[in-house]
């Protein structure tokens, strides 16, 4: 049986426990860390994930209050087949490889997944031409399944199509997964195997990198011994690197963004719909969501490398986005829009997937330019950088014989499998029967469900991510300060307290706390 891994959370921060506050490096005890993993995305905790197979002594460090909070919440949330990636590139090899991973992966995270397809669609001649060259990289991909439509079969597939479709390639395994509950998933599992997690805490500087023990250095100051470090920071792994002297590379931010449109608009569609990819981009998608909506985008905007935050959706943008999406599917139009959001891709200019192992220094790993394929990639690309900090940076590999792959079966989140219509689940906890999220029918029961998980989630947003409470269609105008109210009494923290993602963005002080 394995020892739980620490959790220690900024301890600037009120909301959480004493005991779950970062004070002193003791806390860790003595012995080094043989892995430091530096960024909870989705790449970072499926390396923790799998690196938790083994007996490796790891930490995960995050600047964020939850897991999964930088690009990996942003993204199409497709699990690609990898049939349009760069052929013969670290890339295509693992997002093939990880995609069918995925279907068993999901089933042992606790994941929703679905396999609903997707039809590259050609809307007029010149497209029709190019379907040729979408359908012969797929087969160069090993995507041997692919095959092409006509017009009339796409129409019969997908009757809300474009009226102009002349051709299509349907792509059978393309399918839909939660991003936000994957990163959750790997971090719980990779804890419960001994895996320590510091969450709100930043890493500004490296102090004996030349050593075989290395210091990272906190914003707070504090110094964590670590053997070998993983950049894994996305956008922010460019400054990572340049602080220990890595080689050099540029990021530059790739925005994308979405319109989410209402549950019953989820219903006008049932596969993903592709435009033909141009060089640049896959384009604007129109996709049902696996939460049941309608997505539309991501848009393509690139910024210079000097833009590290540019998540702010514009008209503009979103207006070409809507024009471009309905021409794939013309009654996008008629369906209500309930939430706009951006994501930003971290696009290296020298490369996607670009590593580098000890990396001008011994025992640093940098990964950066997992730009529009890392959700795919990501159990693929973490057993990909197992080994090579096995191979090129020393690390001893042995299996942990009690380790565990999988979480539960109560973990199903409760949107996906819910307890409220279930009269032996309200007969044993009445909370089971409370609905607080009208939109998304989620119950005080899930709620609290989730803040007794294992990290402690205390913040809207991370509630909101797990269990879809405020993420339906009044986007939490009437369930946010229940919510706030029901983390603020399970979790004895003033209510003034609560907050969206972390310090500095507590609720406002006013709302009454008496019903
Ligand atoms: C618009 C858009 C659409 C996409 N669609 C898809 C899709 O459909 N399918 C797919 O497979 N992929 C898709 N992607 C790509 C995918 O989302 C990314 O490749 C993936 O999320 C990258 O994960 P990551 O872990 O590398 O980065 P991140 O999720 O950004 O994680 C890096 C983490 O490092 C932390 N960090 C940074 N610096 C520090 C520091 N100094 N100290 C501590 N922590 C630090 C950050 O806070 C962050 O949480 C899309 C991306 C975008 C933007």
């Amino acid at each position: 049986m394995n020892k739980s891994g620490k959790l220690l959370y900024n301890s600037l921060n009120d909301n959480y426990e004493e005991s779950l506050k970062f004070k002193d490096v003791s806390q860790l005890g003595d012995t080094p860390y043989d892995v430091a993993i530096v960024g909870a995305g989705i790449v970072g905790t499926a390396l923790a994930y799998k690196l938790s197979q083994y007996k490796v002594k790891t930490l995960l460090i995050e600047k964020n209050y939850d897991v999964g909070e930088g690009t990996s919440k942003g993204s199409s949330a497709i699990i690609h087949t990898g049939f349009d990636a760069p052929v013969d590139t670290l890339e295509s090899e693992l997002v093939t490889k990880a995609s069918l991973e995925w279907p068993n992966l999901a089933e042992k995270l606790k994941i929703p997944f679905k396999n609903c397809e997707a039809i590259v669609i050609a809307i007029d001649e010149e497209q029709e031409k190019k379907l040729q060259v979408v359908y012969d990289k797929g087969i160069k991909n090993g995507v041997t399944d692919i095959k092409k439509l006509s017009g009339e079969e796409v129409k019969e597939l997908e009757p809300n199509v474009s009226e102009k479709v002349r051709g299509g390639v349907l792509v059978p395994r393309e399918s839909l997964a939660d991003p936000f509950s994957s990163s959750i998933a790997f971090s719980e599992i990779a804890m419960q195997n001994g895996t320590d997690i510091i969450l709100g805490v930043e890493i500004i500087d490296v102090e004996n990198k030349s050593e075989v023990i290395k210091s990272l250095v906190t914003a707070c100051g504090k110094k964590i011994k670590t053997k070998r470090i993983v950049n894994v920071c996305g956008l922010g792994s460019e400054k990572f690197a340049k602080i220990y002297g890595g080689e050099n590379f540029d990021t530059n931010p790739r925005r994308g963004q979405f319109l989410i449109f209402d549950k019953h608009s989820g219903t006008k569609i049932s596969r993903i719909f592709l435009p033909i990819p141009t060089a640049v981009t896959k384009g604007v998608l129109v996709s049902p969501t696996i939460f049941g909506n309608l997505l539309a985008g991501p848009t393509a905007e690139d910024y210079p490398h000097s833009f590290e935050t540019i998540s702010e959706t514009t008209t503009e943008q979103l207006q070409l986005l809507k024009e471009g999406a309905s021409k794939l599917y013309p009654g996008l139009n008629e369906q209500p829009v309930i939430n706009i959001f951006a994501g930003v891709r971290s696009n290296c200019t020298q490369g996607s997937y670009w590593i580098r192992c000890n990396d001008n220094s011994p025992g640093i790993l940098t990964v950066a330019g997992i730009r529009s394929t890392g959700f795919t990639s990501s159990p693929a690309l973490a057993q990909y950088l197992i080994y090579k900090l096995k191979d090129e940076l020393g690390l001893k590999l042995e299996e942990n014989p009690d380790a565990i792959d999988s979480r539960p079966e109560n973990k199903w989140p409760g949107w996906w499998k819910p307890r409220y219509n279930n009269k032996e689940a309200v007969k044993e906890n009445s909370d089971d029967g409370k609905v607080v999220c009208y939109c998304e029918q989620i119950t005080k029961g899930d709620i609290i469900r989730h803040l007794d998980s294992p990290l402690k989630p205390r913040t809207l947003d991370s509630i909101k991510r797990r269990t879809r409470a405020q993420m339906g269609r009044c986007q939490g105008f009437d369930c946010m300060v229940n919510v706030a109210k029901i983390i603020s009494y399970h979790c004895e923290i003033p209510l003034e307290g609560i907050s969206k993602r972390g310090p500095g963005t507590e609720i406002s002080s006013t709302i009454p706390s008496n019903n």
